[in-house]
């Protein structure tokens, strides 16, 4: 039985990595829809993610939305759609898990289980998550709670590796702070706290945290600077008429800028960007 990973512990990220998902030489950035509308819009913007030469998409099936009546997501349909336009475009997939009841069948779908922020805290989902990702070999990317702190955050993702070690990625997408400017204030902070208390890789998400596409750009600047391993951008084909967090969305002339400047930084660091 491999050891349990426990906080401090000396983990070499990539032993018994089966995704590899995250590397000390790449800047990972997944990128794809805050949701999955339709076939025509996940493949145009898959065409695109692929097109930047990025390997990840993302892309939410079941949306945990904060009113009942908005967009509730595609379930298995959109599912199907997300692994049939990976391998079409020879994309690694990303998708949440919102509930115990669905964690099985997300798993059978995607490469990459997501724990979104209103669900840090929910231990019987982690519990889940856990095992499913440790049977299956699945990486899973655990978005820090809005309102928890760092220690809460990584004892949550203690619970993934219960069973036995679980690729984990830390995400960082903005706290609740008294200040309304942002959707969230994004806390980068996290990344050199992190750095210092635990061997986990940690990615942002500047989308949710700044809650406006002209934001996304400098804080994805400054999360690299910062020395997060990556991010995650919602980019959509047209943003103007997406279901779920438009206003967030950089359109394909955006991501590209950003995956320029991105590039840029890499370079300066010693990485690559995929
Ligand atoms: C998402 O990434 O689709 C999402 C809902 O993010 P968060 O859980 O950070 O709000
Ligand atoms: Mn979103």
């Amino acid at each position: 039985m491999r050891p349990l990973r426990r906080q401090g512990q000396e983990i070499n990220m990539t032993d018994n990595i089966t995704n590899n998902l995250i590397n000390k030489e790449h800047i990972t950035i997944i990128a794809g829809p805050c949701a999955i509308e339709s076939w025509e819009q996940l493949d145009k913007t898959a065409k695109i993610v692929s097109s930047l030469g990025l390997s990840y998409l993302r892309g939410g099936a079941y949306k945990p939305r904060t009113s009942p009546y908005s967009f509730q997501g595609l379930e298995e349909k959109g599912l199907e759609f997300l692994k049939k336009v990976g391998e079409k475009y020879g994309l690694k997939t990303v998708t949440e898990v919102t509930d115990t009841i669905n964690a099985d069948i997300v798993a059978e779908y995607v490469d990459v289980l997501q724990i979104g922020t209103r669900n840090m805290s929910n231990f019987a989902l982690l519990k889940k998550v856990g095992e499913i990702a440790f049977e299956k070999k699945k990486a899973v990317i655990l978005k820090r709670g809005w309102a928890s702190s760092i220690k809460e955050w990584l004892l949550a993702s203690e619970y993934l590796s219960l069973k036995g070690y679980v690729e984990v990625i830390l995400c960082e997408r903005g706290i609740r702070t008294f200040d309304t400017n942002t959707r969230f204030t994004l806390d980068l902070a996290a990344v050199p706290v992190i750095r210092k208390l635990s061997k986990l890789p940690i990615i942002i998400d500047p989308s949710h945290a700044m809650g406006q596409s002209d934001l996304v750009t400098p804080m994805s600047r400054a999360a690299i600077a910062a020395g997060a391993d990556g991010l995650i951008v919602e980019t959509h084909n047209d943003p103007a008429n997406a279901l779920c967090d438009g206003q967030q969305s950089l359109n394909p002339r955006e991501m590209s800028e950003l995956l320029k400047q991105i590039k840029g930084l890499a370079s300066v660091i010693g990485k690559k960007v995929r």
